[in-house]
């Protein structure tokens, strides 16, 4: 069996037998690579910050270590597991019931929304693990009937939704009820700023772990053309009858403006959707599903539609507006790198943008030039 080697197996954890037969009983049979990376070093009591996608068992990743390290004699919480939400709360506090059937640990889950009195109650009795949503934790710890003093480990889950501004004051209040020499494990799928300023602050020489594939530009040729903005509709005719498109998304920097644009694209004669965030999510999810299908040549869009796209007919990218950072200019222009596809992208550049245009330039390492009069088919 090629995947029994050292370091793939739960059992080279050392972890308490009655956590093991959790691990078990709910069918885990090998680690996942999160999970590998992530529960040894968690055990050592280092910070970490993991990225990894969605469904690759990172909630295992964080309750494993959790409970292994929870004093079951001592009657304190010692672990608080934070989340944006109050499903998610309640799912990983399922989790860990489970994994934790044969230990006697107590799991408690709080969330926003349900009686205070009722958790007020609860935290009479013994609770080892605690795990809910920010406001309710930071208001039972204002209290002082959610006692963290004793609480060696913080986890926070889905990092990037809890450090957005609806939840971030919160996260900063309640960190300053924990004891100074705690750990914290974030877990992300993607890194925003907001993700490492936080880590920059709270984290120490954290363990990255990184299991994305990240995006890049590797295989997509980068041109700009300069225009000025009233000339951005012709240019981008020109582009239409010039370029060999399969299928091209163009995005734009706000909702109104997709709107127009599209509309004047299909004044031009050319088949175009569009997607933005003020459309409810079923009729975008609709759009969205046609054009994968391919029912449709163009796609106008704004930010919205740039996280976790890979259309592999889409050969085409065109910044009809170009974007302010490079964070989001890589997640527009760039693709996951295993699919390695060719690929063109077309930035229309006003005379305000160049600062911009040059400044991406260097932040990304990558090249971006004039467009040619002539563009190879081959490229792209
Ligand atoms: P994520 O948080 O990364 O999106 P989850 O923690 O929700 O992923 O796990 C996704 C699914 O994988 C769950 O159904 C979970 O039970 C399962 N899973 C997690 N770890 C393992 C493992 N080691 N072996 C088998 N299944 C696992
Ligand atoms: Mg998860």
């Amino acid at each position: 069996d090629v995947t029994a080697t050292k370091g793939n197996d739960f059992e080279d954890y050392f972890l308490k037998r009655e956590l093991l037969m959790g691990i078990y009983e709910k069918g885990f049979e090998r680690p996942s690579p999160i999970q590998e990376e992530s529960i040894p070093i968690a055990l050592t009591g280092r910070d970490i910050l993991a990225r990894a996608k969605n469904g690759t068992g990172k909630t295992a990743a964080f309750c494993i270590p959790a409970l292994e390290k929870i004093d079951q004699d001592k009657n304190v919480i010692q672990v608080v597991i934070l989340v944006p939400t109050r499903e998610l709360a309640l799912q990983t506090s399922q989790v860990c019931k489970e994994l934790a059937k044969h230990l006697k640990v107590q799991v408690m889950v709080t969330t926003g929304g349900t009686s205070l009195k009722d958790d007020v109650m609860r935290l009479y009795q013994p609770v080892h693990l605690i795990a809910g949503t920010p406001g309710r934790i930071l208001d039972l710890a204002k209290k002082g009937v959610c006692v963290l003093q004793d609480c060696s480990m913080l986890i926070m889950d889905e990092a990037d939704k809890l450090l957005s501004p609806e939840f971030q004051p919160s996260i900063e209040q309640l960190i300053h009820f924990l004891p100074e020499n705690r750990q914290i494990l974030l877990f992300s799928a993607t890194f925003p700023v907001t993700v490492k300023d936080f880590k920059d602050r709270y984290l120490r020489k954290p363990y990255i772990i990184n299991l994305m594939d990240e995006l890049t530009l590797k295989g997509i040729t980068q041109y700009y053309a300069f225009v000025e903005e009233r000339q951005k509709v012709h240019c981008l005719n020109t582009l239409f009858s010039k370029l060999q498109i399969n299928q091209s998304i163009i995005f734009c920097n706000s909702v109104n403006r997709v709107e127009l644009l599209a509309k004047k694209i299909t004044e031009l004669g050319f088949s175009c959707f569009y997607i933005h965030a003020k459309m409810l999510q079923d009729h975008r999810n609709r759009v969205f599903h046609d054009f994968r299908n391919g029912a449709c040549r163009n796609l106008v869009c704004t930010d919205l539609f740039t996280r976790g796209i890979d259309i592999q007919a889409v050969n085409v990218v065109i910044n009809f507006d170009f974007p302010k950072n490079s964070e989001t200019y890589l997640h527009r222009v760039g693709r996951s790198g295993r699919f390695g596809h060719l690929g063109l992208a077309v930035n229309l550049i006003t005379y305000e943008d160049r600062f911009n245009l040059y400044r991406i330039e260097q932040e990304l390492g990558t090249e971006i030039k004039q467009i040619p009069s002539q563009i190879d088919q081959a490229i792209y």
